[in-house]
């Protein structure tokens, strides 16, 4: 039996992109701790009271942190309300229905390893190709605005980023000024572009950057010579849903790229010594890849080069 939760956070502000999506920004009662507090890429535990409902009392669940860990007057959440729930009491339905000074509840700690520290280190100095569909995109803005703040380059970060329609590419603005003054390379792209014959950028969907007939444009963004995209120069983070982390996970692939998540090495017999250099961190419960295919493992085992 769920409970009711006892409300600690106060929805400060909140940014509509449409009906479906939105930026949050909770301002905890507690004030923030100083210093790091978070590593970009973690998440916090978000919960609200079913309010329509009131006999499905609280419900909670993961959101990656959007916002940076110098940012102490709130936490930032990039939120889609899902259309089709599976739970009785989605938390989406119930956060979408709060406006500004409604109150929510947040667990303190911050959770998670898709940090860069958690998955390539630091230190790694390859590119990192951040790869997002929809609300995945947050723990990218996370870690951009962190590396902005600590003055690391972000010459060598590519954020793709994909939307069905261009006003749900959130972030855009920022991004985009990122990549003018401190040459980040973003690429968002809209994979519904037939209804929206003003937008003259990429089309498709964010893994479709990894189609064989894209990869020479991504190179050339990245200013890396035809051909040559793979783990000795890049590292790739995919987060967001099955889709988007199964089709970059499949087309990398055959560019060298090993999966880092220990289940899909165990099945693909990954030799210990071959580090990973594909990470991602998933918001559904979807088998990323289906691992009983025989023929796709076959296929992925093959690509890696392993017997
Ligand atoms: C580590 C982690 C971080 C997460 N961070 C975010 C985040 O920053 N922003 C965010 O919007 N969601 C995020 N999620 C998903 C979030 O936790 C919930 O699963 C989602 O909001 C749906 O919850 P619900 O109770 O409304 O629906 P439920 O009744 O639990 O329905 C679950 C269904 O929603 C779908 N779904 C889940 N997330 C999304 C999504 N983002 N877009 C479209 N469909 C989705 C799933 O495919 C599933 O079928 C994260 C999940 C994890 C595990």
């Amino acid at each position: 039996m769920a409970k009711v939760l006892q409300l600690n956070a106060t929805i400060e502000a909140r940014e509509d992109f449409s009906d479906e999506l939105a930026i949050f920004k909770v301002r905890p009662d507690e004030p923030l701790p100083e210093g790091d507090w978070f590593v970009p890429g973690q998440y916090m535990v978000i919960g609200v009271n079913n309010t329509q409902e009131p006999e499905l009392a609280g419900v909670q669940r993961p959101m990656s942190i959007a916002s940076e860990p110098a940012q102490r007057n709130h936490v930032e959440f990039y939120i889609r309300r899902v259309g089709k729930p599976e739970s009785k009491n989605p938390l989406t339905h119930s956060l979408f229905r709060l406006r500004e000074g409604e109150r929510v509840f947040l667990r303190p700690k911050p959770k998670g390893h898709f940090t860069i520290p958690g998955t390539v280190g630091q230190e790694d100095s390859r590119w990192r190709v951040f790869v997002s569909a929809g609300t995945g995109l947050a723990p990218f803005v996370s870690i951009a605005r962190d590396d902005l703040t600590q003055g690391r380059p972000l010459n060598k970060t590519c954020i793709i980023h994909g939307a069905s329609r261009p006003g749900d590419l959130g972030y855009r603005s920022e991004l985009e000024a990122l990549a003018e003054e401190h040459g980040l390379v973003y690429l968002p792209t809209v994979s519904r572009p037939a209804d929206h014959p003003d937008w003259s950028g990429l089309q498709g969907r964010a893994e479709d950057r990894f189609l064989p007939d894209e990869l020479a444009l991504l190179e050339e963004r990245m200013s890396l010579p035809t051909g040559t995209l793979g783990p000795e120069n890049t590292v790739v983070l995919v987060c967001g849903l099955q889709g988007t982390i199964g089709e970059s996970l499949v087309r990398l692939a055959k560019r060298g790229f090993v999966p880092a998540e220990k289940k899909i090495r165990k099945k693909l017999e990954i030799p210990e010594d071959l580090p990973g250099s594909f990470f991602f961190e998933q918001y559904d419960s979807e088998p990323v890849i289906d691992l009983e295919n025989g023929a796709l493992i076959e296929e992925l085992k093959s690509d890696l080069g392993i017997e």
